[in-house]
């Protein structure tokens, strides 16, 4: 079919583009095949094209966020979540310790500060760590619609160097953020990132909020409406790191990416996308897959801000 064809001729374009490096604070991440590329698009009526390195599974990493934000709107409500979490964008790095003057508040839940706040409302106020985190297991395997799993060397590289997330768990409980003890809230919210996953996965979670929180293959409602609308707004706004703001111009789709070099993109009432490759730019965005959503954005005609 012609829709995996233009996919690949997409791949080939991006190919030669070298920049960046892997991320290295993690050590299994550092040592990644950079030459890794993939793509794959699902549509909210549930057809799915990939190309590339598509069974290549990797770390969700950051992309983990938004989902988390809707599991915490789903369980404790809207009105708990804004109480203690933002939506402003930071413009600050995803690590910084960016927290609301007054209120001690997070700007916004794509950053570390955030999603660590975000971790501990998940599965509601008593949950247990393990709770928090099998909830979260559940809830992106039915967006993805099979069950994932995790990557264990991952999990444990990065829970050995997690000193700046203790930290800023640490600060977040010192500022009444959050009640749980720091160090099960840091060892959830890195399981959250260990989850592993291929890009047709991402595409269809992002699918899945991209058709009002339905999964488009199974059909079943995992998030609400509410929750899904909540989710691509900061995703709009805060999604790409410092970069949230070129992205929108350019891309315009409401996006998440990772340090393992995914992005997802969610485009409401027409389909989820998702590109992985390793070497990230200097905003921590996978350098080919930025190129690779610009392209789909501009050949396909999906900037959300264009008038058909
Ligand atoms: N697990 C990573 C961290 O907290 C997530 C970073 C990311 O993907 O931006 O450092």
């Amino acid at each position: 079919s012609p829709v995996p064809d233009y996919l690949a001729d997409v791949l080939d374009a991006v190919r030669s583009i070298d920049d960046g490096a892997p991320a290295d604070y993690i050590e299994v991440l550092a040592k990644a095949d950079t030459s890794r590329l993939a793509v794959a698009l699902a549509t909210v009526d549930g057809e799915v094209y990939v190309a590339g390195d598509s069974d290549v599974a990797f770390s969700i990493q950051s992309i983990s966020k938004p989902f988390a934000y809707a599991a915490a709107i789903e369980d404790v409500g809207l009105d708990a979540v804004l109480a203690r979490i933002g939506v402003e964008p930071s413009g600050d790095a995803f690590n910084e310790l960016s927290l609301d003057d007054g209120t001690h508040r997070p700007m916004n839940p794509m950053i570390n500060a955030g999603a660590l706040a975000t971790h501990a409302l998940v599965a509601g106020p008593d949950a247990s760590g393990p709770q928090r985190v099998e909830r979260l297991r559940a809830l992106m395997s039915a967006m993805a619609g099979r069950e994932l799993g995790y990557d264990e060397a991952v999990y444990e590289a990065e829970l050995r160097d997690a000193h700046r997330n203790r930290g800023l768990a640490h600060m977040l409980r010192a500022g009444g953020i959050i009640h749980a003890e720091p160090e099960t809230i840091v060892d959830g919210y890195v399981r959250q990132c260990a989850v592993s996953v291929t890009v047709r996965d991402l595409a269809l979670m992002a699918a899945t909020l991209a058709n009002a929180g339905v999964q488009p293959l199974t059909g079943r409602q995992v998030i609400s409406r509410t929750g899904v609308r909540q989710v691509l707004s900061v995703m709009t706004t805060c999604g790409m790191y410092d970069a949230a703001g070129d992205w929108v111009s350019n891309v315009g789709i409401p996006a998440k990416s990772g340090v393992a070099g995914g992005i997802i993109g969610a485009l409401p009432g027409q389909l989820g996308l998702a590109v992985f490759s390793p070497k990230l730019d200097a905003h921590g965005n996978s350098a080919r897959g930025v190129a690779v959503c610009e392209r789909l954005s501009r050949d396909m005609g999906l900037h959300m801000m264009d008038v058909s």
